[in-house]
């Protein structure tokens, strides 16, 4: 998400917080009745019992490995085929928002039984090896960015709406990625859609996302490992999007050369998102971000969502918790990259306007804490401030001037080769900077990411 995108930015355009408690397991279970053919009703799910017929069954531990979409845009028709991990478990769950459920099968066509709890499903897995599952449905188009909107013509699931276009797992956790294939018909012949047709490393479940409109391609050249780097610009962009892209190819370049090889496909780029006057920032869709086209051609924005494909994504979050990893990280990232790649006049205007944020934290009473001690405990849009953007790159700023820059440079690249195409958490990421630099980070994340106040002294104790 952008460094720009505050609630008070967010809040005319409607994205708050939406709590859909889920129901206990126990009342889950209780409420097994599958409504798919296969099963003649009521028998509770025992696996001791070889002839029991196969029931839907609350699993929400399971790892969806793929999920391949192919959605119509005009009847609102998709299908999902989500491949699950090997397990010994028969039951797997997942978030379907307003979804509508027509049928779930099995990869030869089989029905599976299912449950349909409003905004959850349970389904029966036949095999205990690795299963698919595919489900035909119907979506809802939605304003205000809670899936996937008609007019604008773009998706935006982030944190928890995927479930309104596919059956995915987010709301409690982040953390299981999958790969992705999507297929879109119905596209008016007078537009481009931008988007994916494969994502083949594993990915947050909200990363995925589709923008349609009257796009024109602004090639910025092919960075050192051969990435291609481009911004897709609607009508009269021309200009925004050559000076929001003026280093993008280079701090790609840097980034791949810095952190390591980027995961999610060999084109990549900015895409204008007609997200209107009310929402600046931009959303990390890799490979194809989304920048809101107010700020187009704002370079950070740009950059900082180029960095997401490392943390965020490359590496996703353990825990909502953890979303200064993404957020505090990338915010500093886009600094440093800047600072390489334009110069120290860029990079003073970036630093700039990043204490001109944090003062505005300190005058909102310090902003509260940018890293919970919890994990699965806080909803992430009450969590989701500019806390965790700010106070997360001062918290890096701070270390890079006690082990050096380099030195931080090198810590971060460490931490996504160790951990990138998984899940982690901001404690992985001091535990690898102490075993890169030798010195142990704690004090200074204690004082500027697990403290509710602004600190006065902006250095590590
Ligand atoms: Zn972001």
């Amino acid at each position: 998400m952008s460094p720009d995108a505050t609630p008070t930015r967010l809040a005319p355009i409607g994205i708050v917080p939406r709590m859909r408690p889920r129901l206990p397991l126990l009342l889950v279970l209780l409420a097994v009745t599958p409504l798919a053919c296969g099963d003649d009703g009521g028998a509770p799910p025992d696996a001791a019992a070889p002839d029991a017929p196969l029931a839907a069954t609350a699993d929400w531990t399971r790892d969806v490995l793929d999920t391949r979409l192919a959605i119509d845009l005009l009847s609102r028709e998709a299908t999902a085929t989500i491949t699950l991990a090997a397990s010994a478990s028969h039951g797997a769950s997942f978030e379907i928002g307003d979804l509508e459920l027509a049928s779930v099968t099995d990869g030869d066509g089989a029905a599976l039984p299912f449950v349909d709890n409003g905004d959850t499903v349970d389904v029966g897995v036949a095999t205990t090896d690795e299963a698919t599952l595919v489900f035909a449905y119907t979506f809802r188009y939605h304003d205000g960015f809670q899936g996937a909107d008609d007019n604008p013509a773009l998706t935006l699931t982030w944190p928890y709406y995927c479930g309104n276009l596919f059956p995915c797992k987010t709301h409690d956790n982040p953390a299981d990625g999958t790969a992705f294939a999507l297929e879109l018909t119905g596209v008016p012949e007078t537009k481009v859609a931008i988007y994916p047709h494969e994502i083949a490393a594993a990915s947050p479940p909200y990363m995925l996302a589709w923008a349609i409109a009257a796009y024109t391609e602004l090639d910025l050249g092919t960075t050192t490992a051969g990435t291609h780097v481009k911004m897709w610009y609607q009508p009269n962009q021309l200009n925004a999007a050559t000076a929001g892209g003026a280093h993008l190819r280079d701090s790609f370049d840097w980034f791949e050369q810095t952190l390591g090889p980027y995961l999610f496909g060999d084109t990549v780029g900015s895409v204008s998102a007609t997200w209107g006057f009310g929402a600046y920032g931009g959303m990390e869709h890799h490979p194809f971000w989304h920048v809101g086209s107010t700020a187009l051609g704002d370079e950070e924005v740009n950059v900082h969502e180029a960095a997401h494909g490392w943390f965020g994504n490359g590496v996703r979050l353990r825990c909502w918790e953890d979303f200064t990893l993404s957020e505090g990280t990338v915010t500093y990232l886009a600094a440093r990259a800047l600072t390489v790649t334009g110069g120290p006049v860029l990079a003073q205007s970036i630093w700039d306007a990043y204490a001109a944020r944090l003062q505005g934290l300190r005058d909102d009473g310090g902003g509260g804490v940018a890293w919970p001690d919890s994990c699965g405990a806080v909803d992430i849009l009450d969590l989701f401030s500019d806390t965790p953007y700010t106070k997360g790159a001062y918290f890096y700023r701070a270390v890079a001037n006690h082990v050096g820059v380099d030195a931080l440079d090198a810590a971060l690249s460490a931490f996504y080769m160790r951990y990138r195409g998984e899940a982690a958490g901001m404690q992985d990421m001091l535990d690898t900077i102490e075993a890169e630099t030798g010195w142990d980070p704690t004090a200074c994340a204690t004082k500027w990411l697990r403290t509710a106040e602004v600190p006065a002294d902006l250095e590590c104790p």
